[in-house]
């Protein structure tokens, strides 16, 4: 508490924001509160502004507390706090301006091959002035599907989505509640809701699903938009082809065209200087004329190496929103959604569902992965799924990782590239911050995965002390306990871990 409360409000709110950033998440800091402020007293009344319904909504239903005893330690006197919207133009005018210029424009049919000149403009199209594409479909079209193997779902190719991932099939929990309702806002109001829509989590965590829910949504709701779903690779891989084939500026036109555009898996473009690039033009393009823009990472735009300064901050521009690993009862919630999901029916019992879902926990993928074996092999031998059949069927299978033995070279190699510091050095005996943290990461993880003695530990490391590897392995178990950012690296890594060796 300060010695006497300040009695401007600005002040007032700065102090509280400083509490407040305290107790909550980053990603949550800087999407609910960084366009709040206060706006007036009333007595022991505070009076917030926020910019829209939905933040209210969010700031009333979830920080309420939070923000009242930040606001109380400062000034006791205050009693309660309520939040108003700001006085803008109607959102709703301008979704409906929107679309009307959308309608007016040229269409563009990304399942059609890239031709020069762009467009479908007759005097354009002058048969002689088309170099004709050497593999026109492989430019933009034909093998153009998301990224999922295997599944059932209809596939457009055009927008490039896939119909099973909707929101009605999405399980909300706490890991993913602020992601999904950011989504939900950005489908019903593309443009204008949070623009863009960072979503960022862990390998199998649903960031595709969601992503692909929005485009699916705003396709449904918002017929006349323009939505066209691509993988970052996918982005880049047409841009190659595309500039091979000298239609560069049939591309660019093309990604300019839509009025919704979604980007998955964004850390691919690390390193990629001419991708970056590309998709730093699109960006401010369609931004600038009030289109959607959805990007997803498996990390924070902080997180990705090597990504261009500008590329970066226009990623931290919107709403960036982070998707954890999810409870047991989320886990279970998406078991039992999975199997309503699926024809014919199936009833898996309860404590079915329990097991495997005590047994996967950081890869909501893999946790299907399992279900859909149970499933299959029940369906062959019209078994019923009891818990004794399924630990048969899946036991074996999930307790391999744990057995296993990774090679601590390989958990080098993996925290190195994570991290992009060489392996000398990790093992070396530079003291710089950016080399520590990443050696403590990959003496904690040697302990961890392999549960090697700590002597054995500074062994690798260029026989260091193994109070050195102690020391490490607490300060990393420490800083678990809160440091998200660290969370998710953690995931990322043991994921590297393990899908490269094949587990
Ligand atoms: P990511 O893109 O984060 O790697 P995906 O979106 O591909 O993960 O999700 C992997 C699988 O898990 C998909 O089949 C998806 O439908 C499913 N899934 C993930 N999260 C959920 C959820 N909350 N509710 C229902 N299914 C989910
Ligand atoms: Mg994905």
């Amino acid at each position: 508490m300060v010695d006497s409360p300040p009695t401007d409000l600005v002040s007032l709110w700065r102090i509280a924001l400083g509490e407040i950033e305290l107790s909550v998440s980053k990603a949550n800091f800087t999407t609910w509160f960084k366009n709040v402020s206060l706006a007036r007293r009333e007595h022991g009344l505070v009076i917030m502004v926020a910019p829209n319904i939905f933040t209210r909504e969010w700031l009333e239903n979830k920080y309420h507390t939070v923000i009242l005893a930040a606001l109380q330690r400062i000034d006791p006197t205050i009693q309660n706090i309520r939040c108003e919207i700001s006085a803008q133009p109607a959102v709703e005018a301008r979704v409906v301006q929107h679309a009307t210029v959308v309608v007016s424009k040229r269409r563009v049919d990304f399942a059609a091959p890239l031709e020069y000149p762009p467009g479908p403009t007759p005097l354009a199209i002058g048969r002689g002035m088309a170099e004709p594409a050497a593999t026109p479909e492989t430019a933009l079209g034909k093998e153009d599907r998301p990224e999922e193997r295997g599944t059932s779902g209809t596939w457009d190719k055009i927008s490039n989505l896939n119909a099973r991932y909707t929101f009605e099939t999405f399980v909300v929990g706490a890991n993913n509640e602020l992601a999904y309702a950011a989504a939900q806002a950005v489908a019903r109001r593309p443009g204008s809701a949070y623009n863009p829509l960072f979503i960022y989590g862990g390998v199998g965590l649903g960031k595709t699903h969601l992503l692909q829910a929005v485009g699916n949504a705003i396709r449904r709701d918002q017929i006349v938009l323009r939505v066209r779903y691509v993988t970052s690779e996918k982005f880049m891989h047409e841009l190659i082809t595309a500039i091979q084939n000298k239609l560069q500026y049939a591309f660019k036109d093309r990604y300019r065209a839509v009025d919704v555009l979604i980007i998955d898996d964004v850390q691919f473009l690390t390193g990629k200087e001419k991708t970056q690039d590309e998709l730093f033009h699109t960006f401010n393009d369609l931004h600038g004329s009030g289109r959607q823009v959805v990007f997803s990472s498996d990390r924070p735009p902080k997180a990705i190496a090597t990504l261009e300064e500008r590329l970066r901050s226009r990623f931290e521009g919107g709403m960036v929103a982070d998707i954890g690993l999810p409870d047991l009862e989320t886990r279970i919630a998406i078991l039992k959604a999975k199997c309503a999901a699926r024809e014919p029916r199936f009833v898996v019992p309860d404590d079915v569902l329990a097991y495997m879902a005590t047994e996967v926990t950081s890869n909501i993928r893999e946790l299907e992965g399992c279900l859909n074996r149970v499933l299959v092999h029940c369906e062959l031998r019209d078994d019923q799924p009891t818990l004794a059949r399924v630990r048969e069927i899946i036991g074996g299978l999930l307790a391999q990782p744990k057995r296993r033995v990774i090679h601590a070279d390989r958990i080098l190699e993996v925290v190195s590239s994570y991290y992009h510091i060489p392996v000398a050095d990790l093992v070396g005996e530079s003291r710089r911050k950016e080399v520590v943290g990443p050696r403590q990461v990959a003496m904690y993880l040697l302990r961890s995965e392999n549960g090697f003695s700590f002597p054995t530990i500074g062994q690798c490391f260029g026989g260091r002390d193994h109070t050195t590897a102690m020391h490490a392995c607490g300060k990393i178990g420490d800083a678990l306990e809160t440091n998200e950012m660290l969370q998710q690296d953690l995931v990322t890594i043991r994921q590297k871990l393990y899908v490269v060796v094949g587990v």
